[in-house]
């Protein structure tokens, strides 16, 4: 299978899926690889829930994501799949309805499928390299979207990239989410204190060696499933495959020490069950590629504006610590901060896109941006961008962000 196409996204994320869509409707022969056997990226395989707050700060009514997201959220609601104000999801039928979503919108799925290279000169990439269950593959477009959430395909075409925090390049931990049923979650105040508590005691005594300050829980669609956000593993690089078993081994030995104590010591948990972990470990941070614009925590905290601003967020910066406990917190000044268009072409690319939180900023700026829906706004614009590049014949850097802002936000 040598195939050819306008536009390749790879990988099928939360970013990946609103380039595709949005490419496919803006008349694309649009073709999606992905790893997996669904869509949905740390949403679905991460398990990784809830949207994070995705208004203005200042107005609660004016939602700050592009068309693509909002579509999907009214859809979930439409089949009972999020609650009321929209941030806690089904990710099980999410997956049935991404992949309505992107074969309504006349999206090529690829699922099984992992790019593992490309061939670039001078900026442009002429192929890629996948690699599918019946063997090597290659894949020619005009614009290739990276939507891994790690910026493998940048990498692999040899575009600049950064890793971590400046001083010493760590990332943000990792995390392997689960859920436990059976809980008894009716006073989420009561529930709260008591893993807590049991948590303190547990780390005291050693017996649970998660690094974290405390246990992280969120509500379910289901009154007694509760999600956690809980476990931490540091010092492992997720775009190092050995490095990422060694994280999934070392987090599902928290899993099974943070159970043990909570049924054993939690009485709202002594019948509670591992319902659920991820199939994949969750990973915050890897490369960040650089374009002619790289976004920073000064641009987020003081919510700034660009005339080529393609996606906005008033989530605040959330770095959890790269070395072990403590999360910092910094909070948008203002209605909200917008990303600019440059943020997502890496510098000297002529047909590659980012559509994934691995686009141009600070280590602290990417902690903001990096939240689901943000990244699904970022990936709208982008495949919008890949559309007009082909339709304009120019190279993806000679794409007009003012124009592509006004198509965005008609306001
Ligand atoms: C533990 C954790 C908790 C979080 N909590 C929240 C939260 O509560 N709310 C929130 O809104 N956000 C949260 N986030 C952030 C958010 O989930 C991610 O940053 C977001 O999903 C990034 O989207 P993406 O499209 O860039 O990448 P991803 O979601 O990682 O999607 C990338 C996709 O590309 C595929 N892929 C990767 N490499 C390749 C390849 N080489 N070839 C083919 N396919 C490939 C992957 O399988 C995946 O499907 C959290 C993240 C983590 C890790």
């Amino acid at each position: 299978m040598n195939k050819t196409c306008d536009v390749i996204i790879a990988g099928g994320g939360p970013g990946g899926i609103c380039a595709a869509v949005a490419a496919a409707r803006n008349g694309m022969s649009v073709l999606m690889i992905e790893r997996y056997g669904f869509a949905g990226g740390m949403a679905t395989s991460g398990l990784v829930n809830p949207f994070m707050y995705y208004r203005s700060k200042t107005d609660s009514k004016h939602y700050l994501p592009g068309s693509v997201f909002m579509e999907l959220v009214k859809s979930l609601s439409k089949n009972g799949a999020i609650e009321k104000d929209g941030h806690v999801f089904d990710d099980e039928i999410m997956k049935i309805l991404l992949d309505k979503l992107l074969l309504d919108a006349g999206v090529e799925i690829l699922y099984h499928s992992m790019v593992t290279g490309a061939i670039c000169k001078d900026g442009l990439i002429s192929r890629i390299n996948v690699a599918c269950k019946e063997g090597a593959q290659s894949f020619e477009a005009k614009i290739f979207i990276d939507a891994t959430g790690d910026g493998d395909l940048a990498e692999f075409a040899g575009f600049k990239t950064e890793k971590g925090r400046k001083e010493d390049g760590a990332c943000q931990p990792m995390t392997l989410c689960f859920r436990l049923g059976g809980v008894k979650a009716d006073d989420w105040k009561a529930l709260d204190m008591e893993l807590n508590e049991v948590f303190k005691d547990g780390k005291a005594k050693g017996e649970i060696s998660d690094p974290r300050e405390n246990v992280l829980i969120f509500r379910t669609l289901r009154p007694d499933v509760v999600h956690f956000n809980t476990t931490r593993v540091i010092a492992r690089d997720g775009t190092n495959s050995k490095q990422l078993g060694e994280a999934e081994i070392i987090a599902r030995k928290q899993v099974w020490e943070l159970f043990n104590a909570f049924r054993k010591k939690s009485p709202l948990c002594r019948d509670s069950f591992i319902m659920k972990m991820a199939s994949q470990i969750g990973v915050r941070e890897t490369r960040r590629v650089m374009g002619d614009y790289v976004l920073t925590a000064d641009d987020v905290v003081k919510a700034k504006a660009f005339d080529d601003g393609i996606a906005r967020s008033s989530y605040p910066i959330d770095i959890h610590n790269p070395s072990g406990t403590g999360t910092v917190l910094k909070d948008v000044e203002g209605a909200y901060y917008e990303i600019p268009y440059r943020c997502i072409v890496p510098k000297g690319s002529r047909n590659l896109l980012m559509a994934c939180r691995a686009i141009s900023s600070t280590h602290e700026a990417h902690s903001s941006l990096r939240v689901m829906p943000v990244v699904a706004s970022v990936g709208e614009a982008a495949g919008i961008a890949a559309a007009e590049a082909i339709k304009g014949k120019i190279g993806v850097a000679e794409v007009d962000g003012i124009n592509l802002k006004m198509k965005l936000f008609r306001e």
